[in-house]
């Protein structure tokens, strides 16, 4: 084993990495960035079909103007080659195809003649059944509570222990729902679990705008993975990558924090200071610190080519149909400012043995839905097909809000030389985490930040 002396260390990246390493940089500072894949970018990294077609990891967009800071440092890191559009969703409810955020009378006939919308009724996240019987009709109610719940298994997983519907109903209201006046405005200091005010805040401005409106940024070329590329690039007057990492081994102190070592690849890195940007459940797992109980969570993720387009001109669906195993469905293509898009990749996040299933059982499930969906004629075979399953790490009935603040509040009250620029249970948005990670690598360094 070699000992090299470090100036910082930062383990992991991904988008946080990124950020890290091109912060630190920007401030003179040296170092290594040290990443367990062969290639960097985490989630939000891209990779191409054999057209040179690009996907990437899920749907990723920057949303524009939710955060001046992160428009401001993507459109400087992308060197201004960045492409801006809103967003064209679509939801599929009983199998139709409904636009995002239309009022009812835009809702296909089947269902909009079975919705009763009260106009004096009012709900919002936590309200009951009963609430939502009175202000969308019953039929409708138990709709959402039953049928749309029960596409998502990670809710199911929830309910069958006792974690009560109200609660439950934030991931599908009010995204499934017809627009209208019922939907209450976010009440200040509202905590809306796994949104923050903010989120909450931002999403019913976008859908309550006349037209519903999101605007996002995407870059010019080389798919969502060309930001963290960028970043990188920009980092890398500074920082070396040490790639492929797979096999790192940290000695830490667990009283103080100090991280004396960390060593891979027969190199011993003695590190001034450690940027911990890789999964909060790793760094757990290091520093011997009890995980909330739970069961694994995966990211199903089937990226298809065909021959015909397949966009119906939306970028992308999301889902809450029992009948499709699947979150969401994005058109890379469009997304990537295509006239049209020939590739589509469909999302599903999952628990138990559903998500043991393997590459083929799942090409034939999403096919089939697909076909049936019309997204596909029904002949119509893919050119190119690649399955992918990410760990999204653990569901959990305990509050993994208050093991979180825990997990920080140990971390940042600690005098060792460990920094945790962004410790996550469930992904955030990247226009949030933005400037919040460069803020805190700017206090890590005893700057005064210069935005965040
Ligand atoms: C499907 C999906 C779609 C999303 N869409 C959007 C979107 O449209 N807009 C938006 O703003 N946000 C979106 N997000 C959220 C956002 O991408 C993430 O919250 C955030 O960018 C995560 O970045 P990260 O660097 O923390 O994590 P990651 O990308 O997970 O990076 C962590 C890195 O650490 C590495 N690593 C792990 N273990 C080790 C180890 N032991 N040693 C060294 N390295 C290690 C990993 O390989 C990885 O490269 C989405 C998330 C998902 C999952």
């Amino acid at each position: 084993m070699r000992d090299k002396p470090v100036e910082n260390l930062i383990v992991g990246a991904g988008l946080v990495g990124a950020v890290t390493a091109r912060t630190l940089a920007r401030h003179g500072q040296r170092g290594v960035l040290v990443e367990r894949n062969a290639d960097p970018g985490g989630v939000n990294g891209s990779f191409a079909d054999d057209r040179g077609n690009w996907f990437d990891h899920g749907r990723h967009v920057i949303s524009d103007g939710r955060s001046a800071f992160t428009t401001e440092f993507v459109t400087e890191v992308l060197r201004g080659r960045v492409r801006r559009f809103d967003l064209k969703r679509g939801l599929v409810v009983r199998g139709h195809l409904i636009p995002y955020a239309a009022e009812l009378p835009d809702w296909p006939e089947a269902l909009r003649e079975r919705v009763r919308l009260d106009p004096g009724a009012r709900v919002g996240l936590g309200s009951s059944r009963e609430a939502f019987a009175r202000a969308y009709g019953r039929w409708f109610a138990d709709l959402a509570f039953d049928e749309m719940m029960a596409a998502y298994p990670v809710l199911t997983w929830h309910r069958e222990r006792g974690v009560p519907e109200a609660h439950l109903m934030r991931w599908i209201f009010p995204w499934f729902f017809p627009r209208s006046e019922a939907e209450a405005p976010p009440d200040a200091g509202d905590r809306a679990g796994v949104y923050s005010e903010e989120s909450r805040r931002y999403h019913y401005d976008c859908r309550h705008a006349n037209p519903p409106r999101e605007s996002v940024m995407y870059p010019e070329e080389g798919g969502f993975g060309r930001l963290v590329e960028a970043m990188l690039e920009d980092g890398r007057e500074g920082f070396d990558l040490h790639l492929g990492a797979e096999d790192i081994d940290i000695d830490i102190d667990p009283e103080s924090l100090a991280v004396r070592s960390v060593s891979t690849g027969g190199i011993r890195y003695r590190p001034g200071r450690v940027f911990w940007c890789a999964p909060l459940p790793v760094l757990c797992r290091y520093l011997g610190w009890t995980l909330p109980a739970g069961e694994p969570q995966w990211e199903l993720l089937g990226s298809f080519t065909f021959e015909r387009p397949v966009d119906r001109g939306l970028h992308e669906v999301l889902f809450a149909d029992p009948d499709h195993p699947v979150r969401r469905i994005n058109f890379p293509g469009l997304i990537a400012g295509g006239s049209d898009s020939h590739t589509l990749q469909v999302e599903y996040t999952t628990v138990g043995d559903e998500a043991r299933l393997g590459a083929d059982e799942w090409r034939s499930r999403w096919l089939t839905s697909l076909r049936k969906l019309g997204f596909v004629d029904a002949g119509a075979e893919p050119v190119f097909f690649d399955f992918k399953r990410v760990s999204r790490g653990v569901v959990s009935t305990e509050d993994l809000g208050a093991f979180l603040a825990g997990c920080e509040e140990r971390i940042h009250g600690a005098s060792g030389n460990l920094v945790a620029p962004h410790l996550a249970v469930a992904s955030d948005n990247n226009a949030r985490l933005i400037p919040k990670v460069h803020g805190r690598v700017e206090r890590a360094l005893g700057t005064r930040p210069s935005a965040s």
